[in-house]
């Protein structure tokens, strides 16, 4: 696979780059919370690596979110080292090898049962990471069937499991997926007030209070800011629109 780009391709990554980035500082400003820091991870599935070397050589930006473990296998091999990977995908237990194999996954955010934390835990013994993996528990917040994720009622109990059994994982945070066309209340996302109340629940449980939480897309980035989020994860702003998903590249 060629790594070049032609610097029209990488002015226009930039450009969008620092849109989001500006809306993103605009965003945290306008609340006025000096305290709330949030990551820009830029959603590259599908994307050629050249569009991702790009944006780090042209813009500086080094978080990157990839689906397909294969994907973010190949990627990851041509790619510079300091590159933090955030695995963004469902998450299937044969694949928990090889992501935790991978030196500079910087999380996996969708994690979304105990026996899943459980196989990505042992997958990490086995690989001798130099510390724990972070990662974060995908929660179902809509509750919709065609939904991944755990319920709300279940991440408490799948944490302290985590916590309590899995020495080579980090409990970093939870993340979620917002409808497409939520009905707002109040203003609200309901899906990102369900996950803001999912982290009180288990930091109150837990004792800690360092949890972040992954929301927030190109469509509803700066809502999810505003309701607290710490990681938004934005794609199509970024690199433009995909080919429509095909199942059977999945
Ligand atoms: C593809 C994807 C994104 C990025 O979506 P955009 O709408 O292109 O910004 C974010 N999160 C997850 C889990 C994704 O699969």
């Amino acid at each position: 696979m060629s790594l070049a780009y032609t610097a029209e391709r990488a002015q226009e990554i930039a450009d969008n780059l620092v849109g989001v980035k500006a809306k993103l500082d605009e965003t945290l400003q306008s609340k006025g919370a000096s305290a709330q820091k949030a990551r820009l991870v830029a959603v590259s599935k599908f994307k050629p690596a050249s569009d991702i070397l790009a944006a780090y050589e042209k813009a500086g930006h080094r978080n990157f979110g990839e689906n397909y473990v294969q994907e973010l296998e190949e990627k990851s091999k041509e790619l510079p080292r300091d590159i933090q990977w955030h695995f963004i995908g469902s998450l299937q237990s044969n694949k928990c090898k090889v992501v935790a194999a991978i030196p500079n996954v910087f999380v996996v955010e969708t994690v979304d049962s105990a026996k899943k934390a459980t196989t990505l835990d042992k997958a990490c013994a086995a690989a001798a990471r130099a510390e724990p993996l972070r990662i974060f528990l995908q929660v179902n917040t809509s509750g919709e069937e065609s939904k991944s994720g755990m319920l709300p009622s279940e991440v408490l109990e799948v944490a302290q499991q985590v916590v309590s059994t899995c020495s080579h994982l980090k409990l970093a945070g939870l993340m979620t997926i917002g409808s497409p066309n939520p009905d707002l209340e109040n203003g609200e996302n309901p899906d990102f007030k369900a996950l803001n109340e999912c982290r009180a629940i288990i930091q109150n449980a837990l004792k800690i209070n360092d949890l972040e939480l992954s929301m927030g897309m190109s469509d509803d980035f700066q809502r999810a800011l505003l309701q607290g989020s710490t990681n938004i994860r934005v794609g199509s702003t970024i690199f433009g629109s995909r080919p429509p998903f095909n199942k059977t590249a999945a």
